[in-house]
């Protein structure tokens, strides 16, 4: 069954592309071409900056090396406009590459300012290499022909332009829905938690990166072609201003407004440009100016932009579809081998986390063997949190050393450590608010998974999405959360988000599963049934590590307990050991025994 919102896409699209065989002016055709010109850009930084949370003011530039590589060969060597977009590409991936791996692991402002230097070392290349005919520029490109028909006209452009606008919009909408779409919306706000489910978000910031560029590429290929002319003004840093306005004000993160966006920016600039010289009484680049203050606006007063506005009409008429559950029968995602019981899992040695002066965790050794569920007590501050925290990978090890599984994890990236089947929740719940719980589980199940980012575009990628889907909806089931499949996250009371966190951990297939104060926020019965669950997970054979503070839960449920105070191990024994311990009364009651 097709939902009434693909019917409508589908004729909007229709209705779009052909809209040149209606008697529309000459005028508007080119308008919307230029529009469709920019939304293709504009689209890029929809992923890179509204979703990925990455800010980049060369977009313009890449427009520039896609129109400047087909305007060379196709002048000077008289080669093939599809060769052109070949070259113009390829030579912009490369590029893109070189600032990626140059900016993206550091962390801050690199990437903006990489980017304005790229563009204004791109705008200078272009005004002052003589074969790229400086401030004149190329002229007699030769316009596209596609199946023998020849698009030397606007009204024929205007098909092509479009028809990759809207693919390129349908490519991005697919990718979103995927497994590397859900990595790529961790980005922002989500990363360290991201990285502890196993995915690489260095890797996903250069994919983002990538793709924006050849977007932009391709637009400057289509332009050029459609121009016939190219030279250095529309690629220079105030287009690249421009490009991310559009994707600011259209609606951050939306895919259909970098439509908006495009559309308005380009209407408030044919205003400007009749209305600023009659105010000024020169001619100078004063949009440029126009547009930063707009942008300041923007942020402060409608910092979501045009589309959410626009998409509360649509949903009135055409209600958003929920996910259908077609899963019901898909094949289960593999399993790892668990360990036997017994034997030794995890061994820390002498594990030491200093912050400056603090000592937050020193020098704690204790081993857990498989099948086992150990509590990790002791009062606030004692290095619980931190003590999983350098377990997990999240935090680098001052000294000592993390065995598991015969693999030495102490030090090792998140990542790498949750792909040997480590997996944690955090005390502070870390989650995609903006996401479905089904799609914030889902995550969990990122490494058992290989879909990428040409599968999702292509929608090769379904068998997989509904295994995933079948996953979390188990774990969700499982965790007593199977009413909350479709909520959004952000929307869950603190307790069912910290269950939330458990059925993603689970969804990753742990072997040993690390929880931070897990029943926290939840009420009695609540945590009795979290009980019993764990109970179940020992019994499948997962090994557990768990921080709680209600010692009722912690007694009942664990094979034997480590005390932490101040950052070192008091004492480590059986429920009834620790309880009858005057060094844990003291460490709780704060008095001297
Ligand atoms: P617990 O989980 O047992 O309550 P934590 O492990 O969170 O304790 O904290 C242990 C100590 O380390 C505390 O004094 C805390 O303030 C400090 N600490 C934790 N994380 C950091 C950090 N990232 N930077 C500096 N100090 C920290
Ligand atoms: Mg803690």
């Amino acid at each position: 069954m097709t939902s009434p919102r693909t019917l409508v896409f589908a004729a909007v699209a229709v209705l779009l592309l052909a809209l040149p065989l209606l008697p529309v002016p000459e005028f508007w055709i080119t308008q919307l071409n230029l529009i469709g010109l920019y939304a293709i850009v504009a689209l890029g930084l929809v992923l890179l900056t509204g979703v990925g949370g990455l800010t980049s003011f060369g977009q313009a530039a890449f427009v520039g090396v896609g129109a400047y590589s087909t305007a060379v060969l196709a002048t000077k060597l008289a080669l093939s406009p599809w060769l052109g977009l070949l070259v113009g590409v390829v030579l912009t991936v490369a590029i893109a590459l070189v600032l990626a791996a140059i900016t993206l692991r550091m962390s801050g402002h690199y990437l903006p300012l990489a980017t304005i230097a790229w563009g204004l070392s791109l705008s200078y290349t272009m005004a002052n290499v003589e074969g790229l005919g400086r401030y004149d520029g190329l002229l007699g490109i030769p316009s596209l022909e596609v199946f023998g028909i020849s698009l030397h006209e606007g009204r024929k452009v205007y098909v092509l332009i479009w028809l990759v606008a809207l693919l390129a919009a349908l490519a991005t909408l697919r990718l979103l829905d995927s497994r590397p779409g859900r990595a790529i919306r961790a980005l922002k706000g989500g990363a360290a938690m991201a990285e502890a489910m196993g995915i690489s978000t260095y890797r996903y910031k250069v994919v983002i990166f990538v793709y924006a560029a050849v977007l932009a590429a391709i637009s400057g290929w289509l332009f050029a072609h459609y121009q016939r002319t190219v030279n250095p003004t529309p690629f220079g840093l105030n287009r690249g201003i421009e490009y991310l306005f559009m994707a600011v004000l259209g609606g951050v993160g939306q895919v259909w407004g970098a439509f908006v966006g495009a559309g308005a920016v380009k209407l408030i600039e044919d205003q400007l440009q009749v209305w600023l010289p009659a105010l000024t009484g020169t001619q100078g680049n004063y949009e440029v100016i126009v547009f930063g203050v707009l942008i300041v606006l923007v942020l402060k007063y409608a910092p979501d932009g045009l589309w959410p506005a626009i998409n509360r009409l649509v949903e009135r008429w055409l209600p958003p579809p929920r996910r259908r559950k077609d899963w019901a029968d898909a094949p289960r995602l593999a399993e790892r081998a668990r360990p036997h019981a017994g034997e030794v899992l995890l061994k820390v040695q002498a594990l030491r986390k200093e912050f400056g002066g603090l000592v937050a965790v020193n020098d704690v050794s204790f081993e857990l063997r498989a099948g086992e569920i150990m509590g990790l007590i002791g009062p606030n501050g004692a290095g619980k949190s931190t003590t999983f925290n350098l377990l997990t990978g999240a935090l680098p090890l001052t000294s000592g050393s993390a065995e598991f599984a015969g693999h030495t994890i102490g030090g090792l990236p998140a990542r790498e450590i949750a792909r040997l089947g480590v997996s944690r929740t955090f005390q502070h719940v870390k989650l995609l608010p903006e996401m479905t719980v089904l799609e914030n589980v889902a995550l969990g199940a990122y490494q058992r998974g290989a879909s990428g980012v040409l599968r999702a575009m292509l929608r090769l990628d379904r068998e997989e999405e509904r295994s995933f889907f079948a996953e979390a909806e188990r774990q969700l089931v499982r965790i007593g959360m199977g009413a909350q499949l479709h909520e959004l996250a952000g929307n869950l009371p603190l307790g069912p988000q910290r269950l939330m966190e458990i059925a993603r951990a689970l969804c990753t297939d742990p072997v040993l599963l690390l929880l931070d104060e897990p029943a926290a926020g939840l009420r009695h019965q609540e945590k009795q049934a979290l009980a019993a669950v764990l109970r179940q997970l020992k019994a499948e054979g997962i090994t557990i590590l768990l921080v709680e503070h209600d010692m009722d839960f912690v007694m009942g449920l664990t094979d034997r307990i480590v005390v932490m105070e101040f950052g070192t191990k008091l004492i480590e024994g059986t429920p009834a050991e620790v309880q009858a311990s005057p060094a844990v009364r003291a460490a709780y009651l704060g008095t001297e025994h």
